[in-house]
């Protein structure tokens, strides 16, 4: 299950940013999760609960929001970018198109404090 190990790289990367007690005050977690990421967001709230409450109870008032993101392509013979549904990479024209501009993202886009 790569979510836990996931999980933990979020952690550590918050510990270089807010170093103890400052970390006790962050309550939510925002990630942006894009559909080619490989990231089921399901598995990595459960991954997520289970690391808080066995390593990192420090989190333990945190909440994970993550956000799924569409995979977008962009068509250069019509300049405009359509989502990518049921992973049929065709534009809004019906031209195949795999250049893809939007899916594959995994990162934290925002940590919310306490006053
Ligand atoms: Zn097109």
């Amino acid at each position: 299950m790569h979510e836990i190990s996931l999980v933990k790289n979020i952690f550590g990367s918050l510990d270089s940013v807010y170093p103890e007690p400052q970390r006790r005050k962050i309550r939510s977690i925002h990630m942006r999760v894009g559909l080619l990421s490989n990231v089921e967001p399901i598995l990595m709230q459960n991954a997520f609960e289970a690391v808080v409450a066995t390593e990192r109870k420090e989190y333990s008032e945190c909440k994970l929001q993550i956000e799924v993101l569409p995979i977008k392509v962009f068509c250069t013979e019509c300049q405009k970018e359509s989502e990518v549904k049921n992973y049929k990479f065709v534009c809004a024209c019906d031209k195949p198109n795999n250049n893809i501009i939007q899916g594959n993202e995994l990162l934290i886009s925002g940590v919310e404090l306490m006053e």
